[in-house]
């Protein structure tokens, strides 16, 4: 049987942990699965009443009321307004453009939700940076029509822009 390299490694950034690249990834290449348990809105509002200090991306939304408890590494992927990775089939993460060996894997959060009330202070530093992360649909449209193209929104979301 080919042994299964690990694509990444887990290590400290300006905000908390991050994963990064242990070898090369090229453009399309899956780099992990996001596992964990399905909840609903319930659990999660619940949860972040618990938490005091929030941590944006623990929960994956793959539905209006759905999401997955995720668990590591997925969970320590960071967002970033330009990212070089993205979400296919709610929950495969790949690479969408050539990654190098040590940077940092980021995609970006506003592909996979749909909430309303949802929003988060961005530090990505990237010149397009939006600062303030919210819904896939507050995305200006160029960005919303690239992540659709790429194939990297949500289902759920897709969905309600396909027509
Ligand atoms: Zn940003």
């Amino acid at each position: 049987m080919r042994k299964i390299t690990q694509k990444y490694y887990i290590a400290g950034t300006d905000v908390g942990v991050g994963v990064f690249a242990k070898i090369p990834i090229k453009k399309n290449e899956v780099i992990l699965k996001f596992k964990g348990r399905k909840i609903n809105s319930e659990f999660t509002e619940k949860r972040n009443k618990k938490v005091k200090k929030y941590r944006w991306g623990d929960f994956l939304q793959i539905g209006n009321n759905k999401y997955i408890n995720i668990e590591k590494p997925g969970v320590l992927v960071n967002h970033s307004c330009n990212p070089n990775a993205g979400i296919k089939n709610d929950k495969i993460l790949i690479a969408i453009k050539n990654i190098y060996i040590d940077e940092e894997i980021r995609y970006d959060y506003s592909t996979t939700m749909d909430e309303d009330d949802w929003t988060m202070k961005c530090r990505c530093h990237q010149k397009n940076c939006r600062k303030i992360i919210k819904d896939f649909k507050y995305l200006p449209k160029t960005a919303r029509e690239k992540y659709l193209k790429l194939g990297i929104v949500q289902n759920f979301i897709a969905r309600k822009f396909e027509k």
